[in-house]
């Protein structure tokens, strides 16, 4: 199978994954919104469903990420930069792809950026509390030096 004609396979199985998230999500949201109206006054299963709707929400955080990485991948095959390395730019081996079909980086590069997460990653969760944690660090290890002068 030629690298191009596993790519293809690799689409369909990443729309197939994103298929399935979609659905998977529709119905934890309208299950989430269903949640409530059928309480039917006992304080006890009011509080389950409570719990219920948080570990929902939980796992419909960890689906949705999934699946923003899905469409990111099919977002680059339709760009046709799919399989390439977005730092480097290298040819991200065919068995990373089989494994790992949403991958945008090579090994190398995902090790990098494990190690040195960017300060400002795109749509990242708080790119403006990156800078500012800096400052108080730098802040925090003065008053430490000047805390061990002696009286
Ligand atoms: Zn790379």
């Amino acid at each position: 199978m030629s690298r191009k004609e596993a790519i293809l396979s690799l689409r369909e199985v990443l729309i197939k994954r994103r298929d399935a998230l979609r659905k998977v999500l529709a119905e934890n949201l309208s299950s989430m919104n269903g949640y409530g109206t059928q309480a039917n006054g006992d304080v006890v299963d009011a509080a389950l469903d409570a719990v219920h709707g948080e570990i929902s929400s939980q796992l419909a955080e960890v689906e949705s990420k999934e699946l923003a990485r899905v469409e990111n991948a099919l977002q680059r095959m339709r760009e046709g930069q799919y399989g390439v390395c977005e730092d480097c730019e290298v040819s991200i081996p065919m068995a990373r792809l089989m494994a790992l079909p949403y991958a945008t980086k090579c090994i190398q590069c995902q090790r990098e950026a494990e190690l040195h997460p960017p300060k400002q990653e795109k749509g990242g969760d708080w790119p403006e509390l990156a800078d500012p944690f800096d400052d108080d660090q730098y802040l925090s290890s003065d008053l430490l030096n000047e805390a061990e002068i002696p009286d």
